[in-house]
């Protein structure tokens, strides 16, 4: 049987950061980058009275529509997806709106997986797979594989067993892994 990973969406598939930088820049009037958000949500760097707005943002769906692919997501997915069964897990309940936007992205980027492959979800503990990639520790706590963080800004003073800093350290990291 072929060994299972799961594979979060925002920030670690898709540069949903830039759009959330995008979107404050704009409405702000600012010039924040992503190199300002080293060891920090956005949600801990931007003044408390741009905090509500800058919240309220991923609760609309056009948050989520036409979000570019992190470099070499795509490719690796599709590599990966030789050897290994790949689910995408996102944790679509934090932004319910979220749902039929993601869904489409999903279909549209990846169009080589197939529809029953994706879950959206509250918590990941309930995945059952071998590995879960994912920007997010706090999805490791529960689940029951391996954990792998995926580095993103606001992750990388995090402690964690098994890092990657790229798709390309993905790709290397799972070479004898199937
Ligand atoms: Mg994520």
């Amino acid at each position: 049987m072929r060994k299972r990973i799961a594979i979060d969406m925002d920030e670690t598939i898709c540069d949903t950061m830039a759009r959330h930088i995008d979107w404050y820049n704009l409405e702000f009037k600012q010039n924040l980058k992503k190199a300002d958000l080293m060891g920090k949500k956005i949600y801990n760097h931007v003044p408390p009275e741009h905090l509500a707005r800058v919240r309220s943002y991923p609760d609309n769906a056009e948050f989520f529509e036409d979000l570019e692919p992190l470099e070499g997501a795509i490719e690796g997915i599709k590599e990966l997806n030789q050897r290994f069964d790949i689910y995408i897990a996102t944790a679509a309940m934090e932004h319910p709106s979220s749902f039929s936007v993601k869904y489409e992205w999903l279909i549209k980027h990846l169009p080589f997986l197939s529809p029953m492959n994706f879950v959206f979800c509250g918590d990941k503990g309930v995945v059952n797979a071998d590995y879960l990639i994912d920007d997010s520790a706090r999805h490791f706590r529960f689940f029951s594989g391996q954990g792998v963080l995926f580095t993103a800004p606001h992750n990388v003073n995090e402690e964690t067993e098994v890092r990657v800093n790229n798709w390309q350290e993905i790709k290397a990291y799972f070479v004898d892994k199937a």
